[in-house]
């Protein structure tokens, strides 16, 4: 049973944590594991100071903390979905705006989860599956107009990932803070959508010294909205949106690197800007408080309207199990807690 925390704007913030599998190059350098998920809620950390600690296993108590839910490594990506996102995607079919982040260090599995691959896809493709079939599913679908729009948060610069070109300025008009020009692609269908985001997440920023790894700082947003019409209790005809917006946050590493040691480079602190900005917000939100500071960043300001109030937000925090990353794995994991 998911329990949310009610803040004192009404709304919501489950808080998830994924575990993925140990990888190859982990298992060769002989890592251990040090994480367990137990009863698909309890996540256990135990740092192993050497071998001897690690064969004593049973001994070894670990730090324990519990979430909303947490998968192990071998829940599939249909199963987190359903668990995080699915409840969400109905609310937004009913006119409200949501949002879901995965929170972590680079390589803990945050793309993966989000995006997913051809074969396995991830939360926004089984998120745009599930809109498509419960729109199919309703009786009055031909008037559902859906939308999508995809940008990078990179450097404090917004790009549109599905027309890259120049970065776009944030507005502020009637319906709140738009990117203007952002391509607003009309979406008829699921199959069209894996390719578009494919595509989109190649139009990412890349480290200038590995040119096919997208940079660790790049946020990237996926926005789907949803229109229709509806009759309301005097039978006039209405307009109804609802927003969900889908975000591969930027590693969380260098926010905390750079939180220690001061500003040092002006893209370290863009980036500790967008993510410290997005921890502010949610620590505000968690604690009930009327002041939420959306201004400071261009992440906070373009979700906005979908962070808070009557919106439901779901984290997902994603770790990976070996030992050589225990010190980032603790930090998420604090900081997942932290969001409860
Ligand atoms: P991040 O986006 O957080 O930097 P990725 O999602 O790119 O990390 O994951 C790093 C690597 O681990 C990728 O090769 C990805 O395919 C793989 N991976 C991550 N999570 C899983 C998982 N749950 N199951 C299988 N492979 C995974
Ligand atoms: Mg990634």
């Amino acid at each position: 049973e998911k329990q949310g925390k009610v803040d004192g704007n009404g709304s919501r913030i489950l808080v998830f944590v994924r575990l993925r599998p140990m990888n190859k190059k982990e298992k060769e350098a002989g890592s251990r594991c040090s994480v367990r998920v137990v009863n698909r809620r309890d996540v256990y950390l135990t740092e192993f100071a050497n071998e001897n600690d690690y064969l004593r296993l049973n001994r070894v108590r670990g730090r324990h903390f519990t979430f909303d839910a947490a998968f192990p490594e071998s829940a599939t990506q249909q199963e987190v979905y359903s668990t995080t996102t699915s409840e969400l995607v109905e609310a937004v079919l009913q006119g409200r705006n949501g949002s879901v982040f995965c929170y972590g260090a680079t390589g803990a599995g945050k793309t993966y989860t989000m995006l997913g691959t051809v074969e396995n896809p991830g939360v926004m493709v089984l998120a745009i599956k599930d809109v498509f079939s419960k729109i199919r599913q309703r009786s009055c679908d031909g008037n559902h107009v859906v939308h999508l729009s995809y940008l990078e948060v990179y450097n404090e610069t917004v790009r549109d990932l599905l027309s890259p070109g120049r970065p776009l300025v944030l507005r502020e008009d009637k319906q709140g803070i738009v990117a203007a020009g952002l391509t607003q692609y009309r979406a008829y269908s699921t199959d069209e959508v894996m390719a578009l985001l494919q595509q989109g997440n190649q139009n990412r920023t890349t480290e200038p010294t590995r040119a096919n790894e997208t940079s660790s700082r790049s946020h990237a947003i996926l926005q789907v909205v949803i229109e229709y019409r509806v009759r309301d209790a005097a039978m006039n005809i209405v307009n109804r949106v609802g927003k969900l917006s889908l975000i591969d946050l930027a590693g969380s590493e260098r926010a905390l690197a750079t939180d220690q040691r001061t500003l040092r480079s002006l893209e370290g602190a863009n980036i500790n800007r967008s993510l410290l900005a997005l921890s502010s917000c949610i620590n505000a939100l968690v604690e009930g408080k009327k002041h939420i500071p959306y201004r400071n960043s261009k992440l906070t300001q373009l979700l906005k309207d979908s962070l808070g109030g009557t919106c439901n937000t779901i984290m997902i925090a994603n770790i990976s199990p070996s030992n050589l990353s225990f010190g980032e794995t603790q930090n998420t994991v604090h900081w997942a807690d932290r969001a409860k």
